[in-house]
């Protein structure tokens, strides 16, 4: 028997389980635990059991963070225009 080896290394890997610091129960390594809803011992909620004004604010949050980002990338292309127009004046000046 020679052939037909190929599929005999298929072979299913244990999971990898870290215990919580929190609760001490085993769960996936970065995961939230499914017994305390916790990470790095923050308290994180499943998007269903999340209430209503606590959504709402995280909305806000996001939209504040969009808004922030535009900003950022304003400022960014401004800063780039400006470093184009320094160094087209610098080539000019160099002739
Ligand atoms: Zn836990």
């Amino acid at each position: 028997m020679k052939g037909r080896k190929r599929r005999t290394h298929y072979t299913a890997l244990s999971p990898t389980v870290v215990l919580c610091p929190q609760c001490g129960e085993p769960t996936r390594p970065h995961t939230i635990c499914p017994k305390c809803n916790s990470y790095r011992r923050r308290e994180f909620l499943p998007p269903s059991m999340r209430s209503e004004d606590e959504i709402k604010s995280l909305k806000e949050v996001e939209k504040a963070n969009q808004q922030k980002n535009k900003a950022k990338k304003k400022l960014a292309l401004q800063r780039n225009k400006a470093m184009k127009k320094l160094a087209l004046a610098r080539k000019k000046r160099a002739r």
